[in-house]
């Protein structure tokens, strides 16, 4: 388009706390919007929940904002009604999973072990793959 579309469109992103460079790269952007296949858990308007590639216990479950944020603060502080209604999905799916007893992990920091740029609770629950946890 034009410059000055393109610029409007680059205000808006600022504005939703998504740049260029997330909306393309982000694996979990494309993940949420239906562009690279994951196994769903669950969907609404504002959240996405699917299976961990390389799950550490019998139940791990992802669940991430649609809308591009880097870690869980950035969510908090930027939305907390979306970050209670994280928290809320995680609860649901352990209730029909694992009788509601769950480990809820944020990775935030690369030093942390965080992989992917784009906040997602591990929904962790039942027994751990103990090949794993060494
Ligand atoms: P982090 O280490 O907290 O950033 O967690 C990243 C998690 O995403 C790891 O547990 C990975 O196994 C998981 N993961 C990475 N790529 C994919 C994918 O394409 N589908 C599902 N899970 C993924």
């Amino acid at each position: 388009g034009n410059k000055m579309e393109d610029d409007i469109a680059k205000g808006w992103r600022m504005t939703q706390g998504v740049t260029m460079a997330e909306e393309n790269d982000c694996l979990f952007c494309k993940i949420a919007a239906g562009q690279i296949p994951s196994t769903k858990v669950y969907e609404d308007d504002t959240v996405y929940a699917f299976e961990d590639i390389n799950p550490v216990s019998e139940v791990h479950v992802l669940v991430i904002p649609k809308k591009h944020y880097p870690n869980a603060a950035a969510v908090a502080s930027a939305d907390p009604q979306l970050f209670a209604h994280i928290v809320e999905t995680a609860q649901a799916i352990a209730d029909k999973r694992c009788d509601g007893a769950f480990h809820l992990l944020f990775n935030t920091g690369e030093a942390a072990g965080q992989t992917v740029f784009h906040c997602h609770a591990h929904v962790l629950g039942g027994k751990p793959d103990a090949a794993k946890l060494v």
